[in-house]
């Protein structure tokens, strides 16, 4: 089946005893047995709840992958991924990522003797260089949050490090890492596949059995596992991905046409237009080129700030995907934590999370905001 039919029906069963069509939010924590270790299927909800089992369905059927695991956040999916490492192992990062994704990393997880190499994803020879014995992972954004650089995920994947993809930016409708290669794909279900900014989840997808068994254990043992009614949000958020999708980018190519040609703007990130530096690559490797524009102001840190706070339509808020439009300031708000580091992020650099409103709103709004 394709991807958006995929969307409206993996995962999903009508209810055996009532008929309904909806998945049911099953809001319990355990389930009764006939006998001692008897049961069917579920024991305790942290382990395996009906609701969250149709989610994690769904999420690995977008992919194209055989086993999804959902989780309370992106950042849980990302914590319970790196609970597969031991102290020594190295890992590869891309030197621009989700800001919560540096510190969880640098912050937290070097205190368990992991030790992390940031290396420039637009450049795989400069990855290939950083593998050592002890390299266990490479994870990369791919586009990126918030520069919007592009890694070669195939080219990466070959150099036979397994290798982890955030998927959040592009969604599983314009990109589908693990059949380039990719042995994880990670995702800020907050984001598009949720698509309303109203819940809070993660994800993770892979084809290899033996990492699935040891996610799935994790998942149950660490227990970072989102709620039944969570489940149900971000299952009715993915019905409507495939038409959302389309929307965010339609809006955004337009968005991004007039911030290129705005006296005011410096430079526009965004991989539909023809000047992003991996154009090309973008074109290869994506079905379009996704609803995320990042643009530099002229006037550096001050006007990216005013031009913030100015819009009215596009709300300042944090956060990505859903259908409202949002701004930002990466440097002093998603990615403050990289802001005194050697990844920060250009504080003049102003972020679009274009949504599905009428275009034409959208551009004057940003027009009287740049004015
Ligand atoms: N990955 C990316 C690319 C993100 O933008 C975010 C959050 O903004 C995360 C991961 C973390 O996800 P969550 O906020 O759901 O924990």
């Amino acid at each position: 089946m394709r991807t958006e039919t995929l969307a409206v029906h993996a995962g999903v069963r009508p209810d055996p005893e009532t008929g309904a069509i909806m998945t049911p939010i099953y809001q319990t924590s355990t389930y009764v047995q006939a006998a001692p270790a008897v049961h069917k299927g579920y024991e305790y909800s942290r382990t395996d709840n009906p609701t969250r089992s149709a989610l994690q369905e769904a999420i690995a059927a977008l992919e194209g992958g055989r086993f999804g695991l959902a989780f309370a956040s992106g950042m849980a999916a990302t914590d319970t991924i790196l609970r597969l490492f031991q102290p020594g192992d190295h890992i590869i990062v891309g030197d621009d990522v989700y800001g919560g994704t540096y510190r969880l990393f640098e912050r937290v997880l070097t205190r368990y003797g992991l030790e992390f190499a940031w290396v420039d994803m637009t450049d795989p020879a400069q990855v290939e260089a950083a593998i050592q014995p002890e390299t266990k992972l490479i994870w990369l954004e791919t586009p990126t949050n918030p520069a919007m650089r592009l890694a070669d995920i195939a080219t990466i994947a070959g150099f036979g490090v397994p290798v982890a993809v955030d998927n959040t930016f592009a969604s599983p409708i314009l990109q589908q890492p693990l059949k380039l290669g990719a042995r994880l794909v990670v995702h800020s279900t907050t984001k598009y596949l949720g698509g309303h900014s109203d819940v809070v989840g993660g994800a993770v997808v892979t084809d290899d059995g033996e990492t699935y068994q040891a996610l799935k254990f994790l998942q149950n043992a660490v227990g970072a596992v989102p709620a039944p009614m969570d489940c149900f949000l971000t299952l009715r958020g993915i019905k409507t991905l495939a038409l959302r999708i389309a929307q965010h980018c339609a809006n955004a190519r337009q968005i991004a046409a007039m911030l290129a040609q705005h006296p005011r703007v410096q430079r526009v990130l965004y991989p539909g237009l023809a000047e992003h530096p991996q154009h090309e690559l973008a074109k290869r490797q994506m079905q379009d080129f996704g609803g995320m524009i990042s643009f530099i102001v002229e006037g550096g840190e001050e006007m990216a700030r005013q031009v913030a706070s100015r819009t009215r339509l596009f709300a300042l808020a944090e956060s990505l995907g859903g259908v409202e439009s949002l701004i930002e300031h990466p440097y002093s708000m998603t990615h403050a934590s990289t802001a005194d580091s050697p990844i920060a992020s250009d504080p003049g650099l102003v972020r679009l999370s274009v949504g599905i409103e009428h275009v034409d709103d959208l551009v004057a709004d940003l027009q009287q905001a740049l004015a």
